[in-house]
């Protein structure tokens, strides 16, 4: 394996999986719902297949999941995009990758925040370039602007961007974006903004998408995923829009990664885009309800919990259990409690910045998720 590869062997979500499996303990680790999408795309998806369409699509997609795409960006977001410029990738990680393959030369230089979705180091290794991680602090997980600036520099290409944030639970206030957004411009840099978690935002803050602030539609690359609007992570749909070019670059990195993929599902998510408006506020509800229920849960089990805006993350900070190394402590905690989370230092560049952080999930049955508390509270 490459040098610059080898930190990257293995993914917490991998082990933390595998552990939870191995002892019987709750999976509250890795991010996945306990329950899958809507019916009606199931039984769509299914027809489908049974249906024939099991050959390669289009390499940028099915025109009506491009459409489909550009139809939910105006509708939620009033956002006018050219279904020419949506590419369908293989999950929002392949756009991630394509767009980052795409953009840096070896030695370009990506500005991110720390703590980071896993894959965003491994994929600026993978393009030989260099991460430059921003820290979000905690209560808030907002950023030092003097800190954000002095991580841009010549080299700057690309920003990693990630709202509403994993696995923080931070959504960007318009006034952040206008910040981020305006160092990328000075520095000539396109924002690459994942916004899987579009739909999941709770009460009091909403999601702004870069793409809607003034001048940064035509640098930014605009990234979403079906696995996470949809409940269906492991059918790993996609898609990515912006400018022309720019999706232009993406396309020619994506088609020698996977060429293509989901054939029977890019039907199915294009028909799901269109659910009323209720689908989508009925999921952000929901999320909302499981948040509070697992929060109070883990406050009560005498953990410090940082309030979790959207997403269906929440971190906590287990010092106030005597706990020094998160890490450690994830490891630990199936056999102590019977519970699997992932510790929050393994998704910063430098560590410390996430020594007690616990990231927990609560995209999980209520019924699972007051088991977990009822387990946690023995931790006490
Ligand atoms: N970005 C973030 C912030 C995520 O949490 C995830 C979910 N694992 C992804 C990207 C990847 O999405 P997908 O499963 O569609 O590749
Ligand atoms: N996005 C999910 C998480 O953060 C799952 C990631 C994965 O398994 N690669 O937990």
């Amino acid at each position: 394996l490459v040098e610059r590869m080898r930190p990257f062997t293995s993914t917490i979500f991998a082990e933390m999986s595998a552990l939870a499996l191995r002892t019987g303990a709750i999976n509250l680790g890795q991010g996945f719902p306990d329950t899958d999408g809507p019916p009606s795309l199931l039984a769509d998806a299914a027809a489908n297949i049974t249906g024939g369409l099991n050959q390669y699509p289009p390499g940028p997609g099915i025109p009506a999941l491009r459409a489909a795409v550009a139809e939910h960006q105006s509708r939620f977001h009033g956002l006018s995009v050219d279904p020419d410029d949506v590419l369908v990738t293989t999950g929002a990680t392949e756009a991630i990758a394509a767009a980052v393959l795409a953009l840096c030369d070896p030695g370009d230089e990506v500005v991110t925040f720390q703590p980071y979705y896993d894959s965003y180091a491994a994929t600026v290794a993978l393009a030989g370039a260099v991460l430059k991680a921003v820290p979000l602090r905690p209560p808030s997980f907002g950023f030092d602007p003097d800190e954000l600036r002095a991580a841009f520099s010549s080299r700057t290409r690309v920003v990693l961007l990630n709202t509403p944030h994993n696995p923080t639970g931070a959504v960007f206030t318009a006034e952040q974006l206008a910040h981020i957004g305006a160092l990328a411009a000075e520095y000539g840099a396109v924002v690459v903004a994942d916004e899987v978690y579009e739909h999941m935002v709770f009460s009091g803050h909403a999601h702004v998408p870069m793409a809607t602030l003034p001048g940064m539609a035509e640098r930014t690359l605009t990234i979403s995923s079906a696995g996470k609007t949809f409940s269906v992570t492991g059918w790993k749909v996609g898609w990515v829009h912006g400018p022309s070019e720019l999706v232009a670059a993406v396309r020619a990195a994506k088609q020698f990664l996977t060429y293509v993929s989901g054939a029977p599902f890019q039907p199915a998510i294009a028909a799901a885009l269109a659910l009323p408006d209720s689908f989508y506020t009925d999921l952000a509800a929901g999320l909302e309800r499981k948040r509070d229920l697992l929060s109070d849960g883990l406050r009560a089990a005498g953990l410090t919990v940082y309030p979790s805006a959207g997403t269906y993350f929440v971190v906590t900070d287990v010092a106030p259990l005597g706990v020094t190394d998160g890490a450690d402590f994830c490891w630990r905690l199936p056999e102590l409690a019977g519970v699997a989370a992932v510790p929050v230092s393994v998704f910063c560049a430098d560590p410390e910045l996430g020594r007690t952080l616990v990231r927990f999930a609560f995209c999980k049955r209520d019924e699972v998720l007051t088991e977990a508390v009822s387990r946690l509270a023995g931790l006490r």
